[in-house]
């Protein structure tokens, strides 16, 4: 395993590194067997940005004597309410569930407390102006956090958090299909062949990305990265915004390889996933290299396309929109939902048919997915 230096945190950190949100709702010797094989492969930073208390506190019994093994990523202000994973800018309640963090992982300290999902400049503002800012800087203060961070998707709440001067380390989306994309667009971008046509070089990169990373490099604030795979769209052709797969190993390459970039938090749910991303450090250059996307794509667009990522939630009819989106999406893939595919929706608690239109999820949906189709599209596939 190569190990990067976090910016200016001291930490040397796994250049590969695991994210937990795909171990929310396994159960504990699933998540036990990722977090054996990632600390014994040398993976030594994990990304906790759930508030669900059961994986939380799975985590936490998975670092029983040996919490020092891995650098903790943790969030501010994602809140578990009315058994959905919720964000807030209520102070007492980001109080209220650090702390249960911290406890459900039986630690008295994050290596990085980040504060979470600054995706607009409204949450933003209240944010750095009024008082999580100021008891995330009072935990560093005390020690309780060692480093502070800051989750984002958007170039320019990023930027603006970087250029602040008190921002350790960034959270950010990175992929190829991403760093195309124009920060300002409603909706990403859609780019065709004329598009690649005038690709001058490799560094194809959106103006204000470029300049974050940049930016993060010189200031030496380390970039942690997320959605390095695009929630596995960029694996398959069907799905690839370039109309070409990559593999993991060349997701993980793209991101590494800009500027800032310490290491890249995957989402792994078994041991062969672990494996998947490992294969990372053993493959040859060819074997990494992406270029060949950018020759001639006959399409490009992430337009709508869902990232399984749970930001939309809550929802008004408690369904979790991931995990829908997750098997409409097999579903639409294989054209219909097989039988198991079938059993393992039916077993969700909330289904599709339940969506009541109201749309708040939209509003809150970085990625711009368009849930109450897709709602009525898995009820009708489904059944
Ligand atoms: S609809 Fe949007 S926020 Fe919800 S899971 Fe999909 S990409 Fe994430
Ligand atoms: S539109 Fe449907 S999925 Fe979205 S919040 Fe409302 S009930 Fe939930």
């Amino acid at each position: 395993m190569v190990y990067r230096e976090l910016g200016r945190t001291g930490f040397k950190v796994s250049e590969v590194g695991l994210g937990g949100e795909y171990l929310e709702g396994k159960r504990l010797g699933q998540v036990k067997s990722v977090m054996d094989a990632a600390i014994d492969n040398g993976i030594n930073i994990l990304d906790c940005f759930m508030s669900n208390p059961s994986v939380r506190s799975n985590l936490g019994q998975c670092l029983k004597g040996r919490r020092e093994k891995m650098h903790i990523q943790g969030h501010f202000r994602s809140i578990w309410n009315d058994g959905q994973y919720q964000r807030t800018l209520d102070i007492k309640q980001v109080k209220l569930f650090f702390e249960d963090l911290l406890a459900r992982f039986g630690t008295d300290y994050l290596d990085i407390g980040t504060l979470h999902l600054i995706d607009n400049a409204g949450d933003f503002d209240e944010i750095f102006n009024g008082p999580i800012l100021e008891y995330a800087l009072r935990q560093k203060e005390k020690g309780v956090i060692r480093a502070l961070g800051v989750s984002t998707h958007n170039p320019v709440q990023a930027l603006k958090a970087a250029k602040t001067g008190l921002v350790d380390t960034i959270l950010f989306s990175i992929n190829p299909a991403y760093d195309v994309m124009d920060e300002n667009a409603a909706r990403p971008k859609k780019l065709d062949n004329a598009f690649f046509n005038d690709l001058g070089s490799l560094n194809c990169i959106n103006s204000v990305r470029q300049e974050l990373y940049a930016y993060c490099a010189s200031h030496n604030i380390g970039i942690t990265v997320m959605k390095a795979l695009a929630a596995g769209a960029l694996l398959d052709e069907r799905t690839s915004p370039f109309g070409k797969a990559l593999t993991t190993q060349q997701c993980i390459h793209y991101a590494l390889t800009r500027p800032g970039v310490a290491s890249v938090l995957l989402g792994m749910q078994t041991v062969e996933q672990v494996e998947d991303c490992l294969r990372y450090e053993t493959a040859s250059a060819e074997e990494r290299d992406y270029s060949f996307i950018y020759s001639q794509s006959s399409k490009f667009s992430m337009d709508g396309k869902c990232m399984y990522c749970n930001h939309c939630l809550p929802c008004t009819a408690h369904i979790d929109i991931a995990q829908v989106g997750k098997y409409l999406d097999m579903a639409l893939l294989e054209g219909k939902p097989s039988p198991s595919l079938r059993e393992h929706y039916m077993a969700l608690e909330h289904r599709a048919d339940e969506c009541l239109g109201c749309g708040i999820c939209e509003t809150q949906c970085p990625f711009n997915v368009q849930i109450v189709e897709r709602m009525k599209q898995a009820s009708e596939l489904f059944g």
